[in-house]
């Protein structure tokens, strides 16, 4: 297949916007253009939390991982072909080795103009400010809660004082649009919702509360009894902050919300209970390099394959990312009646 094919889209406008107009587009068949990708970086973290992982993991053989060179090179064909977005996650991205030679690779792309990473803060103390010297623009910090011992049981290893100090560490660099990003789990940490919410406050961040997905079978709770929806979250802060919708969307599954009148917005990401396909914009690639054309289906297409049987070809690369996108389904199916329908774990998937 050559690249003109009917899924690169080329724009035909006038010069001055050329540079960022002529840039091809990734489309799937249902018309969605896809300009986001979230990488996972590693499928370790130094954290086991209970509704991500099992306590006992068996994390993958080397061999099967993709290499730093090869993460690299999907992150540059991805932006040769439109994709402007990149998040890092994993697993804990800040784990792997020699990871911020990866990141100062992918930072200095062109035609990218965000460059984001969802990280548990565990290493943010020592290494927010050379993220932010890489050109990460953006960062997600996970936290659960703000009591210590709650805490460790939630991530069953972390400590919550060195993620407080990453916290800190970021917004001191100057970061802009720090998210928390938070599970609730009914019976664990719901009564931490608006302790949360304030230390957001505080610090001048934003956090994002999110529904707990069906995403790997987990050994510490059943999901159907711990899910607390994100309308009983927005009920809780309603009780004492006036939450005002804010219009522009991320054509993801989240929906922002000012606080009264704070800095800080609140985020409600809901891919369970609240259906945003229609809009979606991303695709992800797993550690083992299955590009994964949706979160909650298993439409993948192995380019780990497409990369080591064709070493350093960005082209026959190219071709493979173009024809995947006619296996992105319109829509997810998370539970069918009430069952869990995906056996994938988060840190495969690139949360
Ligand atoms: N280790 C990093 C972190 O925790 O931020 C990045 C990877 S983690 C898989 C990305 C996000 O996925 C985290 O915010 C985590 O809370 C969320 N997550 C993990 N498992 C989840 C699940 N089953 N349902 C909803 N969110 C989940
Ligand atoms: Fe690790 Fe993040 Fe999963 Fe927690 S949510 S176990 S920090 S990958």
């Amino acid at each position: 297949m050559s690249l003109s094919t009917s899924k690169l889209k080329m724009s035909h406008l006038e010069p001055q916007e050329e540079a960022q107009q002529q840039a091809p587009k990734l489309v799937d068949k249902h018309g969605r253009h896809i300009d986001y990708v979230r990488l996972s970086v590693t499928d370790r973290c130094d954290f086991r939390c209970v509704y991500c992982m099992s306590e006992e993991m068996t994390f993958l053989p080397r061999k099967q991982v993709l290499s730093l060179e090869e993460i690299y090179q999907v992150a540059k064909t991805f932006t040769e072909l439109g994709v402007n977005k990149l998040r890092l996650t994993g697993g804990e991205p800040l784990v792997r080795k020699n990871v911020m030679s990866l990141i100062e690779k992918i930072g200095s792309l062109p035609g990218l103009n965000e460059l984001l990473l969802t990280t548990n803060g565990s290493q943010l103390e020592k290494l927010a400010a050379p993220l932010k010297a890489a050109g990460v623009t953006r960062i997600n910090v996970s936290l659960d809660s703000l009591d210590a011992e709650s805490f460790h049981r939630m991530t069953r290893t972390g400590k919550l004082d060195k993620v407080l100090r990453g916290i800190e560490a970021a917004v001191d660099v100057g970061f802009e649009g720090i998210r928390l990003n938070t599970v609730i789990l009914r019976g664990r940490n719901e009564h931490e919702i608006l302790d949360l919410l304030e230390y957001a406050i505080g610090l001048g961040i934003n956090i994002a509360y999110i529904e707990e997905m069906p995403l790997g079978e987990v050994s510490d709770h059943d999901r159907l009894e711990t899910t607390f929806s994100n309308d009983d979250v927005r009920n809780v802060i309603s009780e004492r902050y006036t939450l005002s919708a804010i219009e522009e969307t991320t054509a993801g599954p989240s929906r922002y919300y000012e606080v009264d009148s704070h800095q800080t917005r609140v985020g409600f990401i809901s891919p369970v209970s609240h259906n945003f396909c229609d809009t979606c914009n991303r695709v992800r690639l797993t550690v083992e390099g299955r590009l994964l054309l949706c979160l909650g289906n298993e439409h993948s297409m192995d380019l780990r394959k497409v990369l080591r049987e064709n070493p350093g070809n960005d082209d026959i690369l190219k071709e493979h990312i173009i024809k995947a996108m006619d296996l992105k389904p319109l829509r997810h199916y998370f539970y069918d009646k009430d069952e869990p329908q995906l056996v994938r774990f988060m840190n495969m998937t690139g949360g």
